[in-house]
């Protein structure tokens, strides 16, 4: 059945082959008000075994492709999508919420990857190792092949840049199952990407119900790797399929970020920067600072300053220049949030700002500062990814990475510290695969991101990123 659309919203298709194919399926919807905005295409089983066949195909093409001309090409799609930044940022804020200022930001994001990754898959050197008088020991570094790639539902543009960037950049094929809640960006990547002339089956795009395409591409043959980003939950089904039939895999699951603010800064500037941070995609990113350890001297007047100005936010639908802070993404998110402050009540935390759902219409839920949360509340423990921050006293720097470091996950810490002593401390002791001082960006085009423990493993981004993509062979060659 066709649903009503938004104008402002692609039609969206599955690419297999160099194709565009149109399927019926499910509606995406408008966080902001619930319309429905769209049709997300289901890929048959028939539509999954051509795109294995055409991503095998596609392989053969690309591998042979000077790593010069896959630069140009790649290249040349990160200018369609920064040419198209408008177009591509407004459908995103339609369908996954997030205000207009920071689609757009994603979206310059999305193509500096693009960029860095292109450029540097001229650089995927291998080795020649010294050894005796004719022989020679040659280390190459050989694209791995076809990739299976999911990407998740809040960074629509961004994270499946991230998958589409490394690998083509590798010389790999890829299949790429966007999140059948916000498909659009990943539609428009692939459009982007066959507008500049890339080969066909290079880059193929299917959505449609997720465990039946992860069931039936990872297993076969022609899948070399996979790479997932999402729920840590599904995250290990994933890699325990992956690990089943030997694929290396890539995982970037979620994270319970920790936020160290010693008692050397402005306590008031570091409330405000801390809303900053947390409201970034209202809190649905897997490196979204949630847990504050605050050294007892400054935790009062930090805490105040916080949940000030998160009282102070604008929030309203995405498309408004005005908006500090949209809808989540879903339902789900908004009762997963009542349900965290109900627990932080029940277990005697103080709710400093925020604490239930705004409106009826639209997925709506304010900055939620919680204080003085005993360390079994379900917000210390569980990801809340979106808008809820815990505020605890610490009394010293090595509690707060005791703190820290206590949960089974690790993937982005922040410390706030003019200190070289306690930075010091903290780049040793946090157990993290990124942790960042006095800001609040996580990761760059240029440098590895990624987790440890249950956050998972693998990097995307900067010169180890692109490795996954490859596999190493050594040639030994009696030359006399
Ligand atoms: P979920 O675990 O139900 O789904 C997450 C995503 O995984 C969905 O987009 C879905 O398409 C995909 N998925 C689910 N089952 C799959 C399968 N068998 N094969 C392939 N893909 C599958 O979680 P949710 O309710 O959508 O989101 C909530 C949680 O997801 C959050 O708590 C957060 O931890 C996590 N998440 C993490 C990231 C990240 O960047 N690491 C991104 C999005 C969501």
């Amino acid at each position: 059945m066709a649903h009503a659309t938004d104008n402002r919203y692609p039609e969206l298709k599955l690419l297999i082959g160099g194709e565009w194919r149109t399927r019926a399926g499910t509606p995406v919807l408008n966080p902001a008000d619930e319309s429905v905005i769209g049709e997300v295409p289901h890929a048959t089983r028939k539509d999954l075994e051509d795109a294995v066949e055409a991503t095998e195909k596609g392989f053969r093409v690309w591998r042979k492709t000077s790593p010069a001309k896959r630069a140009e090409i790649i290249l040349k799609a990160a200018a369609l999508m920064r040419e198209r930044v408008e177009e591509l940022a407004v459908a995103m804020t339609l369908e996954q919420g997030k205000p207009i200022g920071q689609s757009r930001l994603e979206v310059q994001r999305a193509a500096d990857i693009i960029e860095w990754d292109a450029n540097e898959g001229r650089r995927v050197y291998g080795r020649v190792i010294p050894s005796e008088p004719g022989m020679r020991h040659t280390v190459l570094r050989q694209p791995i092949g076809p990739v299976a790639a999911f990407s998740p539902w809040n960074f629509p543009v961004s994270s499946p840049s991230r998958k589409v960037g490394g690998a083509l950049s590798a010389g790999c094929s890829i299949i790429l199952k966007a999140s059948e809640e916000t498909p659009g960006g990943a539609y428009q990547i692939a459009r982007a990407f066959q507008d500049a002339g890339l080969p066909p089956g290079v880059l193929n795009l299917v959505t449609g119900v997720p465990s039946e395409i992860s069931q039936y591409l990872i297993p076969q043959p022609e899948i070399r790797l996979v790479t997932f980003t999402g729920s840590i939950a599904v995250g290990k089904h994933l890699a325990a399929l992956a690990g089943a039939h030997m694929k290396p895999a890539i995982m970037e699951l979620g994270g319970h970020a920790p936020v160290i603010v010693c008692d050397d800064v402005d306590p008031v500037a570091a409330g405000a920067a801390a809303v900053m941070g947390k409201s970034r995609n209202a809190g649905q990113v897997c490196v979204s600072p949630t847990r504050w350890f605050v050294e007892e001297k400054i935790y009062e007047p930090f805490a105040r300053s916080f949940a000030d100005k998160a009282a102070s936010l604008k929030i309203g639908n995405g498309l408004d220049p005005a908006t500090q802070l949209g809808p989540l993404a879903n339902a789900r998110r908004v009762e997963a949030m009542a349900e965290f402050v109900a627990d932080a009540k029940a277990k005697g935390g103080r709710v400093l700002s925020g604490g239930a759902r705004l409106a009826n219409r639209g997925y709506y839920f304010p900055l939620t500062v919680l204080a003085d949360l005993p360390a079994d509340a379900r917000a210390m423990r569980e990801e809340p990814f979106g808008p809820i921050a815990t505020v605890s006293p610490v009394k010293s720097v090595e509690e707060a990475i005791a703190r820290a470091n206590e949960l089974p996950y690790g993937l982005a810490a922040y410390a706030f510290t003019n200190s070289a002593k306690k930075a010091e401390q903290l780049a040793d002791g946090v157990e993290v695969g990124n942790l960042s001082i006095n800001h609040y960006v996580a990761s760059i085009a240029e440098t590895p991101f990624g987790g440890v423990k249950d956050s998972g493993y693998g990097r995307e981004g900067g010169s180890e990123g692109l490795t996954h993509y490859t596999v190493v062979k050594n040639v030994s060659h009696l030359t006399g």
